[in-house]
């Protein structure tokens, strides 16, 4: 495990998009072996995206990262999504891919995967259509500031969605919560969020890199976000198979919480 916290600054000079996408996202690994790790992730997302009252007009996806695979989903329950990044090549890649621009990545084999888990691989052209239509804007943001997008002021949306951003993003539980807050403030009351978070990972390393990771339990989760205001309306681990020379993480929480009305 890498010794120092890496900060947001050591993404934006070091974080390879492409390698990422190569070493994360694609459906099968070099040998064959099936990546669990995402067909895992797609599911719950599938499911949580699936629960009652989650659709809506607007989406906001924070620390999107270079990928799509957590909008697949999502783009079926709501009209307009807002993605946010800290890092400018990792914006960039994204838009690579919505733009429809040479040497974006493939996400195909992805979207039939998601399509078929909703009934019909054969929609996946179709879905893709949809994710490029209702991704309105790629925005900067941190985490660790008040307001996240800051200058920019952000209308509060009906959902919020994040993914294995937030503990790479702090360096430590008081700054989870804080981020929990922050972010918490872009969705309305009465609003959703809806987490992929990491449990007991310190690192995860893709090309010749290594970012380091907040040691999580499913109980700080679900108290960071009790605290910043949401209650808790699902919350499921899947364990993570050892033996990863890639991670070191133990289980993926998946968790969906409705924000509280301020005043109550
Ligand atoms: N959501 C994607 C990407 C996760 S990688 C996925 O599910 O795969 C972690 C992302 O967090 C990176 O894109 C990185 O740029 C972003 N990040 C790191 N520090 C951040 C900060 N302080 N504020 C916002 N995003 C940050």
């Amino acid at each position: 495990a890498p010794a120092v916290f890496t900060e947001a600054e050591v993404y934006q000079r070091s974080f390879d998009p492409q390698e990422y996408l190569k070493a994360f996202y694609t459906m099968s690994d070099s040998q064959g072996q099936p990546n669990t790790f995402l067909a895992k992730n797609l599911k719950s997302l599938y499911e949580m995206f699936s629960l009652e009252g989650l659709s809506g007009q607007t989406l906001v996806d924070v620390g999107c990262g270079p990928t799509v695979y957590q909008l697949l989903s999502a783009c079926e329950r709501f009209q307009e999504i807002l993605a946010l990044d800290y890092t400018d090549q990792n914006r960039r890649e994204l838009q690579k891919w919505l733009k429809n621009e040479a040497g974006a990545f493939d996400w195909s084999p992805v979207v039939k995967y998601v399509c078929e888990l909703e009934g019909d691989r054969e929609k996946w052209a179709e879905k893709e259509e949809n994710v490029r239509k209702k991704v309105r804007q790629v925005l900067k943001c941190d985490v660790t500031r008040a307001n996240p997008t800051e200058p920019v002021s952000l209308p509060p949306a009906d959902c919020l969605l994040s993914t294995l951003c937030l503990e790479g993003a702090c360096k430590d539980l008081a700054t989870f919560r804080s981020a929990l807050r922050n972010i918490g403030a872009l969705v309305k009351p009465g609003g959703h969020l809806v987490l992929l978070t990491v449990l007991r990972e310190t690192y995860y390393a893709f090309g010749n890199q290594v970012f380091s990771c907040l040691y999580l339990e499913r109980s700080d989760v679900e108290e960071a976000v009790g605290a910043a205001g949401f209650d808790v309306r699902f919350s499921e681990v899947q364990p993570y198979p050892p033996g990863d020379a890639r991670t070191d993480c133990d289980a993926v929480l998946s968790l969906v919480a409705r924000r509280r009305d301020p005043g109550t």
